[in-house]
C-alpha cells in the first residue's frame, strides 16, 4: 500500500480508528481479567462459606467412626459440591461418591497444613474444579484436612457471558471509531480545503487577495498568515519586475526613437560627407549608450536571479580604489576639480575587481558629474571593526532630503532632464548597491543641498600586510598619489 495514494482524511479516519480499536483493546482485556479474578473471587468466597456449617460440625466430633456415620447419609451426594476429610496420618476418613474415582491433590503433611488454600484442578474427562483445602480440627484437637471441589462450569459460563458481550461491542467500536474520525478529519481539514480554493483563485492577475485567518492563534491561521506573507513579497517583487520591464522598455525607446528620427532626416534628401559622418558619430554615441544600458540591465538581473557574476579573489582594495581613482584623474582635471585624496589604509578584501573598480568609478563618475568646476572631492577611508569604510564626499548640488532615500533605487533620478543630459540612466547607484551586497558590504548616502553629498561604502575583510599607497599618516596630493 503506497501511502501516498491517500488523501490526509483518510489517513486521518484510518488512524483514528485503529488507535480507537487498540485502545478499546486494550481496556477490554484489562476489564476481562478484573471480571475474571472479580467472579473467581466470589466463588471461593460463597464456597467458603457454604463449608462453615460442615466445619462447625467437624469441631464437635470426637473420633473418626462417628464422623464416618455421621457424614455419609447427609454428604455422600451434594448437589453443590464434593469433599474429602483425610486425617494426620494421609488416610481419607470419608468422601462424596463423585470422589471415589478421583485422586486430589494432597499437601505433604496434613498435621503441618494450616489455613485455606485455592488451587484449580483439572479432572481430566469430568473438566476443570476449583479445588479449597482447609486446615480442621475434631473436639480432640486432632488436625484433619477438608478438601472440597466445585465445578469451574458456572464460573467458565458467566465469564463467558462477559467475553461475548464485548466481542459483540468490538465491530461496533470499529464502525463508530471509523464514522467519528471520517467527520472528525472532515470537519479539521474544511478550513484547509477553503484555504487551498482561495489559493487557487490568487493569481498574478489578483495577486491583491489575501486568504481570511479567522483564528490567527492556531496552526491554520498561522498557515494563513505565512502564506499572505508569501504573497506579499511575490506581489512586491511582481510589481518590481513590472516596474523594471516597463522603466527599461521606456529607457530604451527614447534613444531608439532619437536614432531613427535622425536617421529618417539624413535620409530625406543627399548630404555631405560631414553631414553624414557627423549622424554616423551621434548614432553610434547612442548605441554606446543603450550598449552600456543594455549591460546594467543584465547585470542587474544576474543579481536579481541570485547569480550575480561575482569571481572572489584576495585584494588589496585600497589599491584598487587608488587604480580608479588615476583613470578618474584625467576627467576631474578636464573639470578642473579638485582631488583630494585622504588616508586609506591597507585593507584586502575576498572580491570581484572588475566589480569593485566599477563601484568606485559609478560613485566618483557621479561625484565629478554633480561637482561644480574648481569645486572639491574628497576619498577618505577608515577601518572601523571588521570594516573598512570608504567615503567619496564631494562639494557638488547635493540631494534634498525627500529624493535621499530613493537614489539607490532603479532608474530614479532625481531631475530627469539634468542628468538625462549627464548621460545617466539612474542605474548606476543600484548597481553600486549590488555590487557592494554581493560583496557582503552597506553602501549609504549623505546629503545637504548645495553643500554636497558623500557615500560611504563598508566592505568586509582584513587589513594588509602589503605596502600602502596611502596609510594613515600619508595626506597624499593627487600628483603623490598617481605617482605611488
Ligand atoms: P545616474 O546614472 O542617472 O547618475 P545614479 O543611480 O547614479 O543614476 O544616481 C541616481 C540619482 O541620484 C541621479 O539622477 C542624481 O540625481 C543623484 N545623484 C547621484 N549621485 C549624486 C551626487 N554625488 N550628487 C548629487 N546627486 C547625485
Amino acid at each position: 500500500m503506497n501511502g501516498s495514494r491517500w488523501s490526509i482524511r483518510g489517513r486521518l479516519t484510518i488512524w483514528n480508528t485503529v488507535i480507537l480499536t487498540v485502545l478499546f483493546g486494550i481496556v477490554c482485556l484489562a476489564l476481562l481479567s478484573a471480571i475474571h479474578g472479580h467472579l473467581s473471587y466470589i466463588a471461593d468466597q460463597s464456597t467458603v462459606e457454604e463449608l462453615q456449617e460442615l466445619v462447625e460440625e467437624l469441631r464437635t466430633i470426637n473420633d473418626d467412626q462417628t464422623l464416618v456415620t455421621q457424614l455419609t447419609p447427609r454428604y455422600s451426594v451434594h448437589s453443590h459440591y464434593h469433599f474429602q476429610i483425610v486425617n494426620s496420618h494421609g488416610h481419607t476418613l470419608f468422601r462424596s461418591r463423585f470422589l471415589s474415582l478421583v485422586q486430589l491433590p494432597q499437601p505433604e503433611s496434613v498435621a503441618e497444613f494450616r489455613g485455606t488454600q485455592f488451587e484449580n484442578v483439572d479432572l481430566g474427562p469430568l473438566g476443570m474444579f476449583r479445588l479449597v483445602s482447609t486446615a480442621v480440627r475434631n473436639s480432640r484437637s486432632e488436625p484433619l484436612l477438608l478438601q472440597v471441589i466445585t465445578p469451574r462450569a458456572a464460573l467458565k459460563q458467566e465469564f463467558g457471558w462477559y467475553v461475548g458481550t464485548l466481542l459483540w461491542a468490538f465491530p461496533l467500536v470499529v464502525l463508530l471509531s471509523l464514522i467519528t474520525g471520517y467527520l472528525l478529519a472532515r470537519q479539521a481539514l474544511l478550513p484547509l480545503q477553503r484555504m487551498a480554493k482561495a489559493a487557487e483563485r490568487i493569481s498574478a492577475e489578483r495577486l491583491d487577495e489575501r486568504l481570511a485567518v479567522t483564528n490567527p492563534n492556531d496552526e491554520l491561521g498561522r498557515l494563513a498568515r505565512t502564506l499572505n506573507q508569501m504573497f506579499d513579497r511575490i506581489r512586491t517583487s511582481v510589481d518590481q519586475i513590472r516596474q523594471f520591464t516597463a522603466d527599461a522598455a521606456h529607457e530604451l525607446r527614447s534613444p531608439i526613437a532619437a536614432l531613427r528620427a535622425r536617421s529618417e532626416i539624413a535620409l530625406r534628401m543627399p548630404r555631405s560627407t560631414d553631414e553624414y559622418q557627423s549622424v554616423v558619430q551621434e548614432t553610434l554615441d547612442e548605441t554606446n549608450r543603450m550598449s552600456a544600458l543594455v549591460d546594467q540591465l543584465l547585470m542587474l538581473s544576474r543579481h536579481d536571479s541570485g547569480q550575480p557574476s561575482v569571481r572572489f579573489d584576495e585584494l588589496p582594495v585600497d589599491q584598487l580604489l587608488l587604480d580608479v581613482i588615476d583613470r578618474f584623474r584625467s576627467v576631474a582635471e578636464e573639470r578642473q576639480q579638485d582631488l583630494r585624496i585622504g588616508p586609506l589604509p591597507a585593507w584586502t578584501i575576498s572580491g570581484d575587481d572588475i566589480w569593485l573598480s566599477q563601484l568606485f568609478w559609478n560613485l566618483l563618475d557621479n561625484a565629478g558629474k554633480y561637482t561644480p568646476h574648481g569645486k572639491a572631492i574628497e576619498i577618505t577611508a577608515q577601518i572601523v571593526g571588521e570594516q573598512w569604510c570608504c567615503s567619496i564626499r564631494d562639494s557638488g548640488i547635493g540631494i534634498a532630503a525627500e529624493h535621499l532615500p530613493r537614489i539607490f533605487d532603479r532608474f530614479y533620478r532625481v531631475d530627469n532632464s539634468r542628468t538625462r543630459s549627464t548621460g545617466g540612466t539612474g542605474l548606476g547607484l543600484t548597481i553600486c548597491q549590488s555590487i557592494v551586497q554581493a560583496h557582503g558590504g552597506t553602501i549609504t548616502a549623505t546629503s545637504q543641498e548645495n553643500v554636497g553629498s558623500t557615500f560611504t561604502v563598508s566592505l568586509p575583510g582584513h587589513p594588509s600586510t602589503h605596502d600602502t599607497a596611502l596609510g594613515e599618516e600619508d595626506h597624499a596630493s593627487p600628483q603623490a598619489a598617481s605617482e605611488a
